[in-house]
């Protein structure tokens, strides 16, 4: 039995109603599934598209993570995900961000997922669930992320002219 983080997201058509249908789906891949808020974001790279809404569930799997991405993968298409562009709007994303503390590089798989570590949108949906749980490859836990990435955009805001 593993312990994974998904990250949800949803910027098109019905967004709530593709979360919590994501949600109830997730339920039959494991058990004792925690839940965070529902965050708005605004989108990241293309910004011409509605906003976000994000949130993250952790939960106990049999699944290995591969077999786990599989059937992410089946979700996205069952609720109607068409791929169109890399950052385009999407009625539902599902991310693998951690998988107990595995570390795994693949084409198809990246975990944890890369670069969470720079968006609030992953981070705070995390800090609700586990702030201190240990990033595998980072070595620093979700709160010191977090606070890394608050003191970050503190900083960026002082510079603007
Ligand atoms: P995206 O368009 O951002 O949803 O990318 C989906 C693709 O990213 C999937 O087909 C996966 O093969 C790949 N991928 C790599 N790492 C991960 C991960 N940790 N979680 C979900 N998808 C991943």
């Amino acid at each position: 039995m593993a312990i994974t983080f998904i990250g949800i997201g949803s910027n098109l058509g019905e967004r709530k109603r593709y979360i919590r249908l994501a949600i109830e789906k997730l339920s039959f891949l494991g058990k004792n599934l925690c839940y965070s808020h529902v965050y708005r974001t605004k989108p990241y790279g293309e910004t011409d598209q509605p906003d976000f809404l994000n949130m993250v569930v952790k939960m106990e799997t049999d699944l290995s993570p591969h077999s786990l991405l599989e059937h992410l993968l089946s979700i996205e298409t069952e609720l109607g995900r068409k791929r169109t562009k890399k950052w385009g709007p999407r009625t539902i994303d599902l991310d693998i961000l951690f998988y107990d503390n595995l570390i795994l590089t693949t084409p198809k798989l990246t975990i944890p997922h890369p670069d969470l570590q720079n968006r609030v949108f992953v981070l705070k949906p995390l800090m609700d669930i586990d702030p201190s749980f240990v990033h595998p490859t980072l070595g620093k836990t979700i709160a010191e992320l977090w606070e890394n990435l608050r003191t970050r955009d503190d900083q960026r805001q002082e510079t603007k002219p």
